[in-house]
């Protein structure tokens, strides 16, 4: 992106002596007030300075940098907010939050809804998973998660607040007055920044090689690749606060200001010995090469070797087990913030991103020689950290734990499925000559048997394993973007509705009304009526459309579906109904009992998700619903299988908030008042646009923004019965249950079946499980009993068809049809026959039972002893040859063969077949 010049001619720069310059390495312009500066002061183009060599007056741990942050920027005006959750819950297009801006993207920064206050500031942990590869080998300037130090303006037309020369002033001060860096050490460079949908010029502000700000200018929305400038111009600015400790500590790691504790207790725990001056070394270096190339990191290595003078190898294991260690102690504080949260690790959206550092932490402890409790030992730490300052990690610690210890497990397992899996690809790649694994096969090695690269590798020696450098950051930028919005409506229907009034709303206000009556605005293509008022509920929110009626002059046509474009409700006519001409007085009638259903549905998904949370967790988050007139589900995240009991309690929990008969409360409310009062909590059913949310309270049980029809009172929903659990995917637990009329309907043909049952067993109900065990036991008893009347049959059977063998060419065929057999017993015969003479071929054919007589399912057993094998007989060649015979398939190894086909009018053919094709097999 070409930036004009203009854009950072800034009266800061300008009153203070800043020089514009351009870099002679990457070619950047910055600015400086060191007229003798030889580059831009960002590493690689100028090497780290400050490792064991702050260049500020006092060292600062990260807790006192992020209260020196927010102090200075509160004393110069900007009012302190708390952290937003890491998980986006209010966002459609993202999963995790990357950047404090995300916590106003976008209805603040597109004037939708109010600024909590202006200016502001914030430190807000933040989740990349773009640079997951790097996180390790650049000893700290990567990171997954981080804190943004951000101090927000928010510039609306005719009421600025400040924009680029004060944020400027703000950071230079901070830097020098307040830390005591040298004004002619800070050089800012030119740069364009664009994410999350805006963009904007910005300036990137260096110290001693570390990139330690980036102060963007947002005034761009990003549409169809093109920019479009915003009505609101916002200050966003990125302090790494991590690199500001880094900066203040001149430590050898960018790892060691923020993790003292948890690196000397996993170095601990491996036996690993933290040897400073290597570690300074490789920090170094490590800022002048480029550490994404895997060669790059070879030379850093062998550079690192030759300048302390030690041995290659002892460097490389030195260094190998140091990334592991920094990889662990970030990947698990981030896994802590992400699962405080209710995430449960899975295969899909931000559990997938959860399971993508739980398996990549427990690989990097494997490196280390640590078992996967080394994991909950880590954990612990970090939440005993951490929870210092974000509380939510240790009210969650249980819970982290435990969906931890659950995931580890998991892994495993699906490592010991994956191994056997991998050797089936293996064996199938060496057969196609193969001697490369295909990048598809390795992602789908990973996304579905847990194999990494590395483990791949090991287990394939003679097959190249050469995934790119950046294969995890590319697997998880696969999984973080764009969350999937489903499309019901036609996206045609989108511009015939343009133009069109909204429709009047009649089932929020009062839903109880069942007939209305209404004007026809518009008829699209003789089966969407537009009225300008009405009482069906489109579908939405998990809940499907009202059905009915719409009645004009003595016409009655019927209402089969009903959806929302925009501010427009379409009435969808059954086939073949004659549409009402426009303009029309209709009287529409909606199909009560299915509505009152629906309502009663709906009401019940708050209920259990409420009933969810206090039995499960604080992590049981509602992943799905679907509210039908019959039946509905729910789908809640959780890492462990309901149990029997769990969901005998969640419907007690349920009957008891419906006996209470607690109101549900529907009101409008402002969006950030809404968040203000109940939290993000209320984004269960997914991100609600717009700036008014609608909240349904029921009591102090269930607070959610939705948008469908609800019962007036809990009493109404009336029994909740689940009906089932399922396992749509791994970390949900799908409830299917019905309320009201729908579960006794249920609960009653249970009872039903229960009486059958205890009539057919002869047993009352409370006898009949004992009364099955009893019948099983006997048909144990007596499969028994008839195997070995089988078995004697079947010696005599043997007997008789040796002694009517013919010979031919030394070998005895057996050729016979069975007629109608069991094939058990057949087979029986047939292995009998081969073992008692090793000269016998038999051909068994026979029909099976109760599968068609006549033209019906023929079958054909071939058994060939020892010696007719020595011959050149193979069982297998005999039964394909003669499956056409009867018009199927057939084949098998040289001892034993079948074959099977639909007409049994040709086994006398095939069996006359059978001496020629042996004697023919024979010659050879
Ligand atoms: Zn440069
Ligand atoms: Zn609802």
């Amino acid at each position: 992106m070409e930036i004009g010049e203009e854009e950072f001619s800034i009266p800061f720069f300008k009153d203070n002596g800043f020089l514009r310059l351009r870099c002679p390495v990457c070619g950047s312009f910055y600015w400086t007030q060191n007229p003798d500066s030889r580059n831009c002061g960002d590493a690689p183009c100028q090497p780290y300075t400050f490792i064991g060599d702050p260049p500020t007056r006092a060292r600062y741990s990260l807790d006192e940098m992020r209260d020196k942050f927010i102090g200075y920027f509160e004393a110069h005006g900007h009012t302190p907010i708390s952290p937003y959750p890491i998980v986006a819950r209010w966002r459609e297009d993202v999963y995790l939050v990357g950047a404090s801006i995300y916590n106003f993207q976008p209805y603040v920064t597109e004037g939708v809804v109010p600024p909590p206050a202006n200016p502001l500031v914030i430190s807000q942990p933040c989740i990349r998973l773009t640079d997951l590869d790097l996180v390790g080998p650049t000893n700290g300037r990567h990171l997954t998660i981080f804190e943004m130090g951000g101090a927000h303006a928010f510039n609306f037309p005719g009421r600025e607040v400040y924009w680029k020369d004060e944020t400027i002033r703000l950071h230079h001060e901070l830097l020098t007055e307040g830390l005591g860096v040298r004004s002619e050490d800070v050089t800012y460079k030119e740069h364009f920044w664009s994410g999350g949908g805006n963009a904007g010029p910005d300036v990137e502000a260096c110290i001693s090689g570390l990139e330690i700000s980036t102060l963007v200018f947002m005034k761009y929305k990003v549409e169809d690749g093109g920019l479009r400038e915003l009505p609101i111009r916002t200050v966003d600015t990125g302090y790494g606060i991590e690199r500001w400790t880094w900066l203040t500590q001149g430590s050898p790691s960018g790892f060691h200001p923020i993790y003292p504790e948890v690196i000397e207790e996993i170095a601990g725990e491996a036996g690993v010995k933290l040897d400073s001056r290597l570690i300074a070394e490789s920090t170094r270096l490590s800022s002048t090469l480029n550490l994404e190339r895997h060669e790059g990191r070879v030379e850093a290595r062998r550079r690192l070797a030759e300048l302390l003078n030690l041995d290659l190898r002892m460097v490389d294991e030195a260094l190998s087990n140091m990334e592991a260690i920094y990889a662990v102690a970030d990947h698990t504080k981030a896994l802590a913030f992400i699962l405080s949260e209710g995430v449960i690790p899975s295969n899909v959206e931000e559990g997938y991103l959860a399971r993508l550092l739980a398996r990549r932490t427990l690989r990097m402890l494997r490196r280390l020689d640590l078992g996967d409790e080394a994991l909950l030992r880590i954990m612990e730490l970090q939440i005993h950290r951490w929870g210092r300052t974000f509380t939510q990690l240790r009210e969650m610690r249980s819970e982290i734990l435990d969906a931890l210890n659950v995931e580890a497990e998991k892994y495993r397992r699906t490592l010991k499925r994956g191994v056997e899996k991998l050797n089936r690809i293996i064996g199938q790649l060496r057969e196609k000559g193969l001697g490369e694994m295909p990048m598809e096969v390795l992602t789908q090695l990973y996304d579905s048997h847990g194999l990494d690269p590395e483990t791949v590798k090991e287990l394939a020696p003679d097959i190249a394993v050469n995934p790119p450098e950046d294969f995890y950051s590319r697997i998880a930028q696969r999984h973080s973007t764009v969350k999937a919005s489903p499309e019901t409506v036609e996206e045609r229907l989108k511009a015939r509705v343009e133009g069109i009034k909204p429709t009047e709303i009649l089932y929020y206000e009062r839903p109880e009304i069942k007939k209305f009556k209404a004007k026809v605005l518009e008829v699209i293509d003789d089966v969407y009526v537009v009225l300008d008022r009405t009482a069906f509920y489109p579908e939405g929110g998990g809940q499907v459309a009202d059905q009915g009626h719409l009645g004009y002059g003595d016409k009655h046509v019927r209402v089969v579906d009903v959806q929302r474009i925009g501010k427009v409700i379409l009435h969808r006519l059954g086939d073949g109904d004659p549409s009402p001409p426009v303009g029309a007085e209709v009287v529409g009638e909606i199909d009560w009992e299915r509505r009152l259903s629906l309502m009663r549905h709906h009401t019940a998904t708050h209920i259990l998700i409420g009933a969810a949370r206090r039995l499960l967790g604080n992590h049981a988050w509602q992943a799905g619903a679907r509210k039908e007139a019959d039946r509905s589900r729910l789908d809640i995240t959780h890492y462990r299988h309901l149990t029997p009991k769990e969901v005998a309690l969640l419907e007690e929990m349920a009957c008891n908030i419906v006996v209470q008969d607690i109101p549900v409360e529907a009101s409008w409310m402002p969006r950030e008042e809404a968040e203000r009062l109940y939290g993000f909590r209320i984004y269960q059913g997914g991100a609600v646009p717009g700036k008014e949310l609608r909240i349904i309270r029921i009591g102090e049980w269930d607070v959610e923004a939705c948008g469908g029809t609800h019962c007036h009172s809990t009493g109404q929903v009336g029994l909740v019965k689940i009906l089932g659990v399922e396992h749509p995917q791994d970390g949900v637990e799908r409830l299917i249950f019905a309320t009201g009329p729908q579960a006794l309907r249920h609960i009653q043909e249970a009872y039903r079946i229960l009486e059958e049952l205890s009539g057919a067993l002869g047993a009352p109900r409370d006898e009949m499980v004992q009364a099955v065990e009893a019948l099983k036991e006997k048909e144990k008893a007596l499969e028994k009993e008839l195997s070995r009347y089988v078995k004697a049959a079947s010696t005599r059977k043997v007997e008789e068809l040796l002694g009517e063998a013919a010979e031919i060419d030394g070998v005895k065929l057996v050729a016979v049809d069975l007629g109608y057999i069991g094939e058990a017993e057949a087979m029986e015969i047939s292995s009998q026959i081969a073992r008692r003479n090793p000269y016998a071929v038999a051909i068994l054919a026979f029909k099976e039972e109760g599968k068609g007589r006549g033209f019906g399912t023929a079958r054909i057993l071939v058994s060939a002893g020892e010696e007719a094998i020595r011959r050149g007989l193979n069982a297998g060649e005999v039964a394909k040859a003669l499956a056409p015979y009867i018009r199927g398939g057939g084949g098998g190894r040289p001892y034993f063969g079948q074959a099977g086909g639909v007409d049994a009018s040709g086994i006398p053919r095939a069996l006359r077949e059978a001496e020629g094709i042996l004697r023919e097999m024979m010659r050879g």
